[in-house]
């Protein structure tokens, strides 16, 4: 028998350990719905779990994983084909979901449980606990750059990951989590639910994420704050006019983004009115997390931070040699390995090998260059955010928060095109602050000129409504307006 995922869940307590709104549940009360779940569900092989921002979606996940029954978390925003595809792919036997959610007919006849948070009689879990190998949870990938993967993780992947963090940042059965993230990526339900519970800590929900929401419950106990960067992005465009805000995130022990890059502007904003830093985090559905910045380290705007404790990583050049040294300057493949990684996409065999070098390296897609002191400065997505242009590999990043300093600039998105002479020319997407009227082409040009070096500069600027973004937040370049690079015609959304 292996040790168990959540130990304060073994002996369990009066304390409060998830709250969504106004219903919470203590460690006790979580144990019995939990168990009196898992014995209902033990010989359903797997299940999936309609993961609306509820603590019914936490219960499930937890009855799941104490039962040794592999959970695949739905996004119930998902439209009807995504989900199909998702269902169709991992093949659940039964949904659970909360007595009030409404399913939408493309779950089909698939059989519906509900879960009750306070069971009338309470049955006792199972007994043994799954082996560290054993698949926990099917999370599918985030489709920014294709149709969703499903990856399968091991029991083994969600301890070590969550272990790691507990380390670099000292998370503790004292802390008080807060976020408004969904439940169906790992970020708001490997870290952001899971995690509390493996410390024995604590998480409240927002159920929908709201500046006001984080401020009170920052100002009520709360220490850490969970968010993507759109959240930040509208944390620092209130901030001047919500002292309070301001105020309560100085008084958090941690503020942490992830799952997309911070822009530096943004980060820069919040620090001037909160004498605050945002850790950033850097992971991926594949590999849980693999950088973040140590308690004992300072975070940096643009940088994730150094590998987590248990993470091997590297950079890659493209002939596949791996990259000596920290010049700051080097661009190369993030290429990790370690027990935090996945066992495989479901049904995927081919682009399971094709993920991994033959002595096991993952390759993650994602470009970085490493600083002088270690820390991982991420460049983009080889697919999407590298372009070659004049002779010169230059990452989409730096343009965007560029762009991104100009007070006329809301969103921007920088992509490559086809050029004759160039290869690749740059195309910058922006979103105006203020759509009636928005910065000129002559002034973005002068404005860029102070800040990129000539070869960097985007030749177009094409001016958009909003940017195309997934339910993390993401933008999905695939999905920009033709003429594009290398983009295939989005699906499913
Ligand atoms: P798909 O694989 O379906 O195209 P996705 O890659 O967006 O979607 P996720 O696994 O949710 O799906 O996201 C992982 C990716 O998000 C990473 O590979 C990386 O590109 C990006 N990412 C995550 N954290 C950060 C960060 N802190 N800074 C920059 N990029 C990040
Ligand atoms: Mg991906």
């Amino acid at each position: 028998m292996s040790t168990p995922l959540f130990p304060a869940l073994e002996s369990p307590s009066g304390q409060v350990a998830l709250t969504f709104g106004d219903r919470r549940l203590t460690y006790a009360e979580l144990a019995r719905a939990a168990d009196t779940l898992a014995a209902g569900i033990a010989d359903a092989g797997r299940v999936a779990v309609w993961a609306a921002p509820t603590l019914e979606t936490a219960v499930a996940v937890v009855a799941a994983l104490r039962a040794g029954v592999a959970a695949v978390p739905l996004n119930p925003r998902s439209g009807a084909k995504e989900l199909e595809h998702i269902l169709t792919d991992s093949a659940p036997s039964l949904v659970l979901a909360a007595p009030g959610d409404e399913l939408p007919s493309a779950l089909g006849d698939l059989v519906r449980v509900d879960v009750e948070v306070r069971p009338a009689a309470a049955v006792p879990g199972p007994a043994a606990e799954p082996g560290p190998g054993d698949p926990a949870l099917i999370v599918y990938t985030s489709g920014t750059t294709g149709p969703p993967k499903g990856a399968v993780l091991p029991r083994r992947a969600i301890a070590t990951t969550l272990d790691a963090l507990a380390d670099a940042w000292r998370w503790t059965g004292g802390d008080v989590l807060v976020h408004g993230l969904p439940l169906f990526h790992v970020h708001g339900l490997v870290l952001g639910v899971l995690g509390p519970l493996r410390r024995g800590g604590a998480l409240r929900h927002l159920g929908k994420f709201s500046t006001e929401g984080v401020a009170r419950e920052l100002e009520t106990g709360a220490t850490m704050l969970f968010g993507v960067p759109t959240m930040y992005h509208r944390v620092a465009q209130v901030l001047d006019g919500e002292p309070e805000l301001a105020k309560a995130l100085g008084r958090a022990r941690l503020l942490v983004s992830g799952s997309a890059a911070l822009p530096v502007h943004d980060h820069e904003r919040i620090t001037a009115a909160t004498g605050r830093r945002v850790v950033e985090r850097y992971g991926m559905t594949e590999t849980l997390m693999n950088t973040s910045v140590r308690a004992d380290g300072e975070p940096r705007a643009g940088t994730v931070g150094v590998p987590l404790p248990g993470v091997e990583l590297r950079l890659v050049e493209e002939d596949g040699s791996p990259i000596d040294g920290w010049d700051g300057e080097s661009v190369g493949e993030i290429q990790v390995r370690g027990p935090h990684l996945f066992s495989g996409y479901l049904n995927r065999p081919d682009a399971t090998e094709a993920a991994f070098t033959a002595d096991g390296w993952f390759r993650t897609g994602d470009m970085a260059v490493r600083e002088a002191d270690g820390y991982v400065r991420i460049v983009g997505r080889k697919a999407t955010d590298l372009i070659k242009s004049g002779g010169y590999k230059i990452g989409a990043g730096e343009i965007e928060n560029a762009l991104l300093e100009h007070p006329g600039v809301r969103e921007a998105a920088v992509t490559g095109e086809p050029d004759a002479d160039l290869g690749e020319r740059i195309v910058a997407w922006v979103v105006a602050e203020d759509p009636g009227s928005p910065p000129s082409e002559r002034e973005l040009a002068d404005h860029v000129a102070g800040r990129l070096a000539p070869h960097k500069r985007p030749r177009v600027v094409r001016h958009l409504a909003a940017l195309p973004r997934n339910d993390m937040g993401k933008v999905m370049k695939r999905a920009l307006p033709e003429p594009n690079r290398g983009t295939d015609a989005p699906q499913n959304r």
